[in-house]
């Protein structure tokens, strides 16, 4: 899946071969961050030297998510150095620079430049990064889609009907930047009663394989609601980092993506 243009880096007089990841969903809420932050400690246990930038820069969530909250980067010269995450994962995010809790305000320009310097930040020998892009289809994204294109793209959506519909709005986003799109994951799909066992579909089922069907795209698998996926992402500790059910599912998904 991950065939397509990459980006030759220096580092230590070796080539490092990068690859750029975005994981894009239509709207907010979906699950995209979680997913993000999942599949970049699935992708690390089994071996893929992984990096992560938080682009969603009015509403970053992965130094909570990758337990670096209390952590700030340092700059040499002009250049950031990433923070390390959980799972030994570098990583940089507006929430890192900005102080806790105030909103940010910003016009498209300041927002562009601020992204560039996670982009350009020194990522070592990570030879993949996954960026976790704002929802929906605003001037930050084209602009960081065009500045920093992607090899690739994921679609984060929910099984309902309004959510895909998004979803395939962000697609068509990743179309016209020329961006290939690896495939569509179904988040919140299907929740396990935990008191009586039963099985039910909230947002409704299998929408999101059907939607990948209609549209040529490859499905990527999905992620039940559920109590262990919330609670490990506010606990900083992604629940692909253990081997439950939907940690297992997160590292199918981080699978075909390293295919
Ligand atoms: P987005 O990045 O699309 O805005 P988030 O990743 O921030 O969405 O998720 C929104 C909320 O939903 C968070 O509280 C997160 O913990 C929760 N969440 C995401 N995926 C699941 C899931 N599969 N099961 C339960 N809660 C989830």
């Amino acid at each position: 899946l991950l065939a397509g243009r990459t980006l030759a880096v220096a580092f230590m007089g070796e080539k490092v071969q990068r690859r750029i990841i975005a994981i894009g969903s239509g709207k907010g809420g979906v699950g995209k961050s979680t997913v993000t932050a999942n599949l970049a400690v699935a992708l690390r246990r089994v071996g893929v030297k992984v990096g992560v930038i938080d682009a969603d820069i009015y509403g970053p969530s992965q130094p909570i998510l990758l337990k670096s909250e209390d952590r700030k980067p340092e700059a040499e010269g002009e250049t950031l150095q990433p923070v390390i995450g959980v799972a030994d994962i570098p990583m940089l995010s507006m929430g890192h620079l900005v102080a806790k809790g105030r909103a940010l305000a910003w016009r498209g320009p300041m927002a562009g430049r601020a992204l560039a310097q996670l982009f350009e930040a020194n990522w070592g020998d990570a030879e993949l990064l996954l960026v976790d892009l704002p929802p929906g289809t605003g001037d930050v994204q084209i602009t960081m889609l065009q500045k920093f294109k992607p090899d690739g793209a994921v679609i984060v959506s929910t099984p309902q009907d309004l959510a895909l519909a998004d979803a395939a709005r962000a697609g068509s986003l990743f179309d016209q930047a020329e961006v290939p799109i690896l495939g569509l994951v179904e988040n919140m799909a299907g929740y396990v009663c935990p008191h009586c066992g039963e099985a039910s579909d909230p947002f409704g089922s299998g929408g999101v394989e059907r939607a990948a069907g209609r549209l040529d795209l490859p499905f990527l698998g999905r992620i039940p609601l559920s109590h262990a996926v919330r609670e490990s992402s506010d606990d900083g500790a992604p629940v692909a980092m253990g081997d439950s059910p939907e940690g297992s599912a997160f590292r199918a998904i981080a699978a075909e993506i390293a295919e």
